[in-house]
């Protein structure tokens, strides 16, 4: 595999490398040294439609080929992936800020592995039918033509991998957009697409923003479904386009999950997990536990181990192996984040630890990093509770009992995941059935096994990924009903 990383990225449609037609380019900055280092495509409608054109001219191949065939390019993709992981690694820790470390053991081989789970489940995707003594009803599944992915900044290559595997192995074709902010992973998923083999038009990575690319992707009447993983505030605007045209849409959009530690629960597992649902990935996961929420005979001994081990985290260069957190993604996030801080303080929180950015010497002088920060003091109902901040900032809240702790953790808009620290199971499953979440955690976190429906409810979307749900999301049935 080819890894040399041109200074100016092309899409990759048809098979094809090639710029932009309007000519016009992005600057991509690596977030922890605050410096430009590739432009990428700035695409508009025009770029989508020779996608589309490519797509539908390869779809009746594509789609006609044996569940062996796409199991066989797809499998060989996951293969590709993994002989590259450092390689691939160091592209997405450049372009998103996060540690290296962190990048090979989680981002690029779940990539992999995303590949690999579909590719296998293809070929045990099976039709439904119900019979009765005179009929038979049989449901067939046909994959739905050109489909668009869209995907976010904060675990690039994961969650662009994880909308257009399932795709692929359905039989779609595809356009695919990544991030503006993080896009050399999804320029590099094309180089291994072709030498995988793929044919070419299937795979249609394509560059850009969300006012001029993603928007095309979502308005272009061929593409019949639309899978957008990102912020509620563009899920709602791409519901507003999409609806009206009766498109099949999947909407994986922001959390602000509560995170809730009962006095009886195992204190050591529920500490060291819960400084990685905190602060992994600089907080910038969509199931970060942001609100802690702490039975109130252990609030203080919680909240000194926590700030204590949390101050002891370090920040620093995300090529360096110790680094526990390295930069926020960009400089429009950092000061996000930053006001995010301020607005809790106007509203009375009181800042515990952090609360505020980090200046590194070397070659990290310019880059974006934010200590670790829990505030203490706000009631349910702020801003600060309410809104997602995406970055290394959480909040501590004191319950009184059961009732107490279900009521906070529902205050919220957002229902993506919930984590329930606890040794009584009855009171786990009480709690988990009363909580308003797609995807609960009892004694654990972001323990995901890719069978099991992914998505959320409120304002954290519509629809779920994952298993059986996406390769039925990507597919229209048809019941067929015949009378013998
Ligand atoms: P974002 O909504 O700004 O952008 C996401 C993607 O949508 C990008 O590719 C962007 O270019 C595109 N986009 C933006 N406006 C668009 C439009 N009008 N039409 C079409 N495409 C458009 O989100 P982000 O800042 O990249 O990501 C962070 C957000 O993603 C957070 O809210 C986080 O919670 C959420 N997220 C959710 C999940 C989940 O599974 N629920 C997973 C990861 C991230």
């Amino acid at each position: 595999m080819q890894f040399d990383i041109p200074f100016h990225l092309e899409n990759y449609i048809g098979g094809n490398f090639i710029g932009p037609l309007s000519g016009n380019f992005i600057e991509n900055i690596n977030p922890a040294t605050g410096k430009a280092y590739t432009n990428i495509p700035n695409s508009n409608e025009k770029d989508i439609n020779v996608a589309v054109a490519a797509a539908k001219r390869i779809f009746p191949e594509w789609s006609n080929s044996g569940p062996q065939q796409k199991f066989k390019v797809l499998n060989r993709i996951a293969d590709i992936i993994e002989e590259n992981l450092d390689d691939l690694a160091l592209a997405e820790t450049n372009d998103n800020g996060k540690p290296l470390w962190l990048s090979k053991k989680v981002d690029i081989k779940r990539a992999a592995d995303n590949f690999r789970f579909f590719a296998t489940g293809i070929m045990h995707f099976a039709s439904e039918s119900h019979n009765t003594p005179q009929t038979i009803n049989f449901t067939k599944r046909f994959p739905i033509g050109v489909v668009g992915c869209i995907s976010p900044w904060n675990l690039p290559l994961y969650l662009f991998t994880w909308k257009i595997a399932p795709a692929l192995a359905a039989g779609n074709c595809v356009i695919a957009k990544p991030s503006e902010v993080t896009p050399v992973t999804a320029f590099l998923l094309g180089r291994i697409a072709k030498e995988a083999g793929l044919p070419d038009g299937v795979l249609n990575i394509v560059h850009g923003d969300g006012a001029n690319c993603g928007e095309a992707i979502v308005k272009h009447k061929e593409i019949k479904a639309i899978s957008f993983t990102g912020s509620t505030r563009a899920g709602k605007h791409i519901a507003s386009v999409a609806a009206p045209m009766f498109k099949k849409l999947s909407l994986e959009l922001g959390g602000k999950n509560p995170n809730i530690i009962f006095a009886d629960c195992d204190w050591e597992k529920m500490m060291k997990t819960t400084l990685q649902s905190s602060f992994s990935n600089q907080g910038q996961i969509c199931l970060c536990g942001s609100r802690i929420i702490i039975e109130d005979s252990v609030y203080e001994k919680f909240k000194t181990e926590f700030v204590e081990k949390a101050t002891a985290l370090t920040v620093g260069d995300p090529l360096d192996e110790k680094s526990k957190l390295g930069a926020v993604v960009s400089k429009n996030h950092f000061d996000k984040i930053l006001s995010c801080i301020e607005t809790a303080k106007q509203e009375g929180g009181k800042i515990l630890c952090g609360g505020s950015a980090i200046k590194l010497d070397g070659r990290c002088e310019e880059g974006y990093f934010i200590q670790p920060t829990i505030i203490e003091g706000l009631g349910p109902n702020c801003k600060t509770n309410m809104e997602e901040i995406f970055g290394p900032v959480v909040t501590l809240q004191k319950f009184s009992d059961v009732e107490n702790a279900i009521a906070l953790a529902n205050e919220c808009n957002y229902g993506l995941s919930a984590t329930i620290w606890t040794s009584d199971i009855s009171k786990a499953l009480r709690v988990a059935d009363e909580t308003e979440a797609g995807i609960i955690w009892v004694n654990t976190w972001l323990n995901r096994d890719l069978r099991t429906p992914f998505g959320g409810i409120k304002n954290s979307g519509v629809g779920r990924e994952g298993g059986w749900e996406a390769l039925k999301f990507f597919t229209e049935q048809k019941n067929i009903c015949i009378d013998y």
